[in-house]
């Protein structure tokens, strides 16, 4: 009897069909669960339980009379609807809840991961007996183990990283990067069809979702999502780098590829993304530090975070370093935009509750900044990112918020926290002009509540801070500080309610 294949919700594009081994059987008939239990266990937004449902039920539309579409309370539930005791393949899901469940359930055999560079027998084997698990390690390795970006055994254009050249603030005087704009899906009937269910789920079944859902901004099919690539690499791809640290309050997306989504949903290969990136580099239509910056985001970063998922083990999301436990305020938890002053704030998450998706500098020296200011508590942190972003999982959560943004991993994953005063804000966005804030005022009713929280949580952790050299300057420029105690005060003060 041939096995059915269960395909997960973040495995949708062609390549977790291909047979062979270690693959599903050649035109094996396909189970998908849209399992509701999920959408009542945690309070998602809506833009991002509206992509999930339309990708899922884009790919059962493609996939025609080969795929069992249930619609279930759970997955074991909708399963046994499904296909009864017959086998089943999956491949290994992305979380670890979903792995235990699948590996825990009779007749279902459990394939390797799809959708990622590098098998996880390889990682473990360069991670073996490191003492230092480095990023840029990694990412190096990586180009030479798979030929990427490579002349011979030497890094194309000459160097391994051009990170110095990526670090520009924002044009002065330019509202937005004036480049071409991103690919935007025309939503279908399938959308409206999603909408009217979670209308009813919130309506008749106390289902409860957090952000608007306004059109569909990210790609919800493979034939969408081919479209975003290639508009990214052909148009867009060029101006990726010189300023992907920048922010600008009229131009949320920049030169960012937007692609994170289509990825994590499965929908695009990472090996078909950085050859695409390749590609275009040696067609002479890009400069290699573009080419090199967006490869070490989908090579170096996206592979070096999976791995680190499974690697650092179960117990990894329980680690609390610094100690934080302080709840997340509730105009926070509601995206509650209108109620921050602070417009570099305010912006962001009125982006997030507008579209589920703000670039990467808004998401570690904003919106995780603040929160490791205040020492908010990172597990709930990082349910709040998993829940209100596009292209959020388990899996890309925990290092990048336990780890990058909260530090609460003591420097598994970085060599410092990453947290600043109002003064880097500044020099890299255009979001202190019209503050109510003062970026360099640190008392004062005018006191910049990024550079507030920032001296608290130098003061907060000065004997940790002190013996990195990474971060030992700041506690010299903390001792040099004067108005200390008004600074603190400053920052007690703004506590809890929106800044
Ligand atoms: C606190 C915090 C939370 C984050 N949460 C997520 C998340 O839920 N999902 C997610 O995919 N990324 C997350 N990131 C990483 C990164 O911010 C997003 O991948 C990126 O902003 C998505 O936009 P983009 O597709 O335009 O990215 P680009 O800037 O165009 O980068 C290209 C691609 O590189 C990959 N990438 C780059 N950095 C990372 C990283 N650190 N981890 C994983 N992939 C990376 C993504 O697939 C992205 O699409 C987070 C980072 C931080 C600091
Ligand atoms: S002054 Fe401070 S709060 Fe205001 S935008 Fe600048 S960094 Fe943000």
């Amino acid at each position: 009897m041939t096995a059915w294949h269960w395909l997960f919700g973040d495995q949708l594009g062609p390549h977790f069909l291909t047979p062979g081994e270690p693959g599903p059987a050649a035109g094996a008939p396909v189970v998908m669960i849209e399992a509701r239990s999920v959408f009542r266990r945690r309070r998602f937004h809506r833009a991002k339980a509206h992509l999930v449902l339309s990708a899922m039920r884009h790919r059962a539309a493609e996939l025609g009379d080969r795929a069992c579409y249930v619609r279930a309370e759970t997955y074991t539930e909708g399963l046994r609807q499904a296909v009864g005791g017959a086998p089943v393949t999956v491949h290994h899901p992305t979380s670890r809840a979903a792995y235990d469940l699948v590996a825990s359930m009779d007749g279902v055999r459990v394939l390797p991961a799809r959708g990622f560079l590098l098998p996880g027998a390889a990682f473990r084997s360069w991670a073996g007996g490191r003492e230092r698990l480095r990023h840029e390690d990694f990412y190096r390795w990586m180009r030479r183990e798979l030929d990427l970006l490579m002349d011979g055994d030497r890094p194309a254009g000459g160097r391994w990283n051009h990170d110095q050249d990526n670090r520009e603030p924002p044009p002065s005087g330019l509202r937005t990067l004036g480049v071409p704009t991103p690919y935007r899906p025309r939503e279908s009937d399938i959308d409206e069809e999603v909408r009217a269910d979670l209308d009813r789920w919130e309506r008749d079944e106390g289902i409860r979702f957090v952000g608007r859902d306004g059109p569909r901004a990210f790609p919800a099919s493979r034939r969408e999502a081919l479209a975003a690539l290639h508009r990214f690499v052909d148009h867009r791809l060029a101006g990726f780098g010189p300023h992907e640290d920048a922010v600008l309050a009229g131009d949320p997306v920049m030169s960012h590829s937007l692609l994170s989504s289509s990825l994590n949903l499965g929908l695009l290969d990472p090996a078909e993304v950085v050859a695409a990136a390749e590609d275009a580099w040696r067609a002479g239509r890009v400069p290699v530090q573009s080419a090199e910056g967006f490869v070490r985001q989908v090579a170096g970063w996206r592979e070096y975070v999976w791995h680190a998922y499974w690697y650092f083990g179960e117990e990894y999301r329980h680690r609390n370093a610094l100690r934080h436990r302080a709840p997340l305020p509730e105009w926070f938890l509601e995206l509650d935009a209108d109620a921050v002053a602070a417009r570099c704030l305010s912006t962001v998450l009125a982006q997030v509750r507008d579209t589920g998706w703000t670039h990467h500098i808004p998401r570690l020296m904003l919106l995780g900044s603040y929160a490791l200011q205040r020492g908010w508590d990172p597990r709930a942190v990082t349910d709040w990112f998993h829940r209100c972003f596009v292209d959020g999982y388990d899996w890309v959560m925990l290092p990048n918020v336990i780890g990058m943004s909260q530090y609460a991993d003591g420097g598994m994953m970085t060599t410092k926290p990453y947290t600043s005063a109002g003064a880097y804000i500044h020099r890299m966005s255009d979001l202190c002009e019209g503050c109510a804030y003062r970026p360099a005022d640190r008392t004062g009713d005018r006191a910049c509540p990024y550079t507030t929280g920032y001296w608290s949580f130098v003061h907060r952790h000065r004997t940790r801070l002190a013996a990195n050299p990474r971060t030992a300057r700041a506690v010299t420029g903390l001792d040099r500080l004067q108005d200390i105690e008004q600074v603190l005060r400053a920052g007690r003060r703004q506590g809890g309610s929106p800044p």
